[in-house]
């Protein structure tokens, strides 16, 4: 008998050439949906193909469903043998990712350049956007009602947009304040533009010959940037990182890298005897909030329709409490560079799989959902049983910080809910790294839960 505790690597385990090709696939994903609704249009493609219906319309399918909310969330589930009457399980995932959106009244122009004003969006440390290629994504919807789908940025041959900083020279000053302060909220404006058009004794010559392209390209005038969702990402692709490829970097990993291995196990899974689900929600990186947000009740509202297509009498709030769900996000792993902040034995390492959490939040566990000895046990006896390379961890020192997930929001509606997913390095960051392993092992993790999970 093994009477002490020790993780293993998740290379030692897992076969690698699985875990390289699942990597491959992962990296288009990961570069072709940089938002929320480039999410939801890939994986409803994908499901399509699959044969997945839509629940609010009349399909062919009587087993596979989607459901989308508000252009950015959205609810994939397969049923099983047994009746929904028996519950769901789910895992959820959220789509957003913290970024640098464009303020409604944007353009404008300063000494000869043309530039945009923004708003960032999340928790971001300000100073890591600026002087890197960002990619202009979102919809901009024209004065007569025409929608245009806006990605500009991400070819090798389409310009790219750039906030400026000050040069180590003049930054006497600014290398003095505090990090929070040393780029201001409104100091992240791209460069969009610096050759003049019109008399020179003509006002904002700048702006105007940025606005001439935008009408001459794509019919845009000004006032339609008032309704216009536009955002602000880093440009380019994922790329593998380390001589031995072992890692990805990338834009987006939290939360998209739980939604992408949610939705793959999904896919790969069977029928199985209960109905599996993923849900993957918007606005988690800004309180959850909003129609699309885990707070929104578009999760009753799906599964009420998918229960009277069924014929049941019961309401979608006793389906839910006969649910179990991995609410799946990202953890952080211990930075050898800072690992002062962290708690080894008890924090997530690198590569070592799964990371499955009991509670998140601030403090003294302010704000956690807390899954019970009860729900943590079944979920190490599921891991264990299939082979899925995971680790206990919570996230940093107690007292260094603290975050939170959609956990609260699902657990309150009686759905027995624990977080699991990849530790990252870097979360948050413009360009954040992932373990290839790690990936690997979260789908393995998700599928055996979709699959197999037995709790209630
Ligand atoms: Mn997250
Ligand atoms: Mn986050």
């Amino acid at each position: 008998m093994e009477l002490e505790y020790k993780t293993k690597n998740a290379w030692e385990i897992l076969d690698r050439s699985s875990v390289f090709s699942f990597a491959e696939d992962y990296k288009h994903f990961i570069s072709e949906a940089k938002t929320e609704r480039e999410a939801v249009n890939f994986f409803r493609k994908e499901a399509q193909l699959q044969g997945f219906a839509d629940i609010f319309s009349q399909g062919t399918s009587d087993r596979m469903f989607y459901a989308v909310e508000g252009y950015k969330s959205m609810l994939l589930i397969k049923k099983g043998k047994s009746s929904l009457e028996n519950g769901i399980n789910f895992v959820f995932a959220h789509l957003d990712s913290p970024r640098v959106d464009i303020k409604q009244n944007p353009l404008y122009e300063g000494f000869d350049v043309a530039m945009l004003r923004t708003h960032y969006y999340g928790g971001i440390k300000k100073y890591q956007w600026v002087t890197i290629p960002l990619a202009l994504h979102g919809v901009i919807i024209l004065k007569e009602g025409k929608k245009l789908e806006v990605c500009v940025g991400e070819m090798p041959d389409e310009p790219v947009f750039v906030i400026s900083d000050l040069l180590p020279h003049l930054a006497r000053k600014q290398m003095e304040a505090n990090a929070k302060e040393v780029i201001a909220g409104e100091a992240l404006d791209p460069i969009v533009g610096s050759i003049p058009e019109g008399e020179e004794k003509e006002k904002d010559r700048f702006k105007k010959h940025v606005l001439n392209i935008l009408y001459e390209k794509y019919g845009i005038i000004e006032e339609d940037f008032l309704s216009a969702e536009l955002t602000l990402v880093p440009a380019g692709s994922a790329r593998d990182v380390g001589f031995d490829r072992s890692i990805i970097a990338s834009y987006g990993h939290d939360d998209r890298i739980c939604a992408y291995t949610g939705v793959r196990a999904l896919f790969d899974t069977e029928m199985n005897n209960k109905a599996a689900a993923v849900v993957l929600f918007d606005k988690e990186e800004i309180g959850s909030e909003g129609i699309t947000g885990a707070q929104s009740d578009f999760l009753e509202y799906a599964i009420e329709e998918l229960a009277k297509r069924e014929g049941l009498r019961i309401s979608a709030r006793s389906i839910l409490h006969k649910s179990s769900a991995i609410s799946g996000d990202v953890n952080a792993a211990i930075d050898p560079i800072y690992r002062d902040t962290f708690e080894e034995q008890n924090n997530a390492v690198f590569g070592r799989g799964i990371a499955v959490t009991k509670f998140t939040g601030l403090g003294g566990k302010s704000g956690a959902s807390d899954a019970s000895a009860e729900l943590v046990f079944a979920v190490r006896k599921l891991l264990n049983d299939n082979n899925v390379p995971w680790q206990m961890a919570e996230l940093g020192k107690v007292d260094a910080g603290g975050g939170g997930t959609v956990a609260k929001f699902m657990a309150k509606r009686g759905i027995e809910t624990i977080d699991a997913g990849p530790a990252l390095l870097s979360m948050h960051a413009p360009i954040e790294l992932a373990s290839k392993a790690d990936l690997y092992s979260t789908y393995l993790g998700y599928k055996a839960f979709l699959k197999n999970f037995d709790f209630k």
